[in-house]
């Protein structure tokens, strides 16, 4: 069976009210990265973040000194930066840190995603019998949607297309026909749980909806993804179709699987399961294979 690709989800807008260990500042956040490739990850996802409040902190010197640092200990880990969440007004600038890192190799993400349509995300209260935010748009219009990538592939950087629902996959495959993806388009199904209602429910049954409409007219790989939530009720399922897993402390706290877990403890446990479900972990170097993402690091120290 082909290789299992692990990207570790670092923080996302996750606070520290259940488990303290969500990286914040950029030391944290390059601390606990370096960590979890150590633990066997592939990948790491992660938002800027303010070291004290926790607020997201979107700008390019916060992510340049998060990359410095991950790569000072770790080149090899793929770096999978973000482009913020909700907004609503000049959103063309989103990618505005992005383009700037992508100019020093040092610096420049691996890997960025695309969200792909424009979504509610407010999130239901079932004790409270009540929305608990009632306006936040998560706002991806089509004609951004082309933007965004075509300016992220012209920067160097490998595209991640995140699929809410089934018409989010419909539209990457309306992109690999308009050939707007190059190499295999990367697909993130997501789904999700704890009152997030915009994604597809975090179980089997969601997830097999997402595999029925998988783009069929070019080669893809995709990922799974619970936020917010955990990866554990599809985890073997993903492992066992041949796709990837995406989870970490920004989607869920893990108290379950004992104390208070650090990134690197979920890390090792996935390791675990897959190995006994008969699936190895890919390196990052048979990742970039995987997913046609050159070696930029190396080409750059030649
Ligand atoms: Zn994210």
């Amino acid at each position: 069976m082909k290789k299992l690709i692990i990207d570790v989800r670092l923080n996302e807008y996750a606070m520290r009210d259940e488990n303290p260990n969500v990286p914040w500042s950029p030391a944290e956040i390059a601390a606990d990265a370096i960590e979890c490739y150590e633990a066997g990850a592939t990948s790491v996802h992660f938002h800027g973040r303010d070291g004290k409040t926790g607020a997201a902190a979107n700008d390019f010197e916060t992510y340049a000194q998060i990359i410095r640092g991950i790569r000072s200990k770790a080149p090899d880990v793929l770096v999978h930066s973000t482009l913020g969440y909700v907004t609503h007004e000049a959103a063309e600038r989103k990618i505005d840190h992005i383009l700037k890192l992508a100019r020093d190799p040092m610096t420049r993400p691996d890997i960025a995603p695309v969200d792909m349509a424009t979504m509610n995300v407010d999130i239901y209260s079932s004790e409270k019998k009540a929305f608990i935010t009632d306006d936040q748009v998560f706002y991806n219009p089509t004609r951004l949607l082309q933007y965004f990538t075509q300016q992220i592939q012209a920067a160097g950087v490998k595209t991640i297309h995140t699929c809410w629902n089934v018409p989010c996959t419909r539209t990457v495959q309306a992109f690999i026909e308009m050939g707007l993806i190059k190499g295999p388009a990367y697909i993130a199904l997501l789904m999700s749980e704890s009152g997030l209602l915009a994604g597809h429910p975090g179980n089997y049954k969601g997830l097999a909806a997402h595999l029925d409409f998988l783009p069929t007219n070019g080669p893809i790989e995709w990922i799974a993804l619970v936020y917010p939530g955990s990866i554990q009720p599809v985890a073997s399922m993903v492992i066992a179709e041949g796709g990837h897993l995406s989870f970490g402390l920004g989607d869920h706290p893990y108290l379950e699987l004992g104390g208070k877990p650090r990134n690197a403890d979920i890390v090792r446990h996935i390791v675990k399961l897959a190995r006994d479900m008969g699936r190895e972990i890919a390196t990052p170097e048979e990742a970039r294979a995987m997913l046609g993402i050159p070696q930029l690091l190396k080409a750059a120290a030649a």
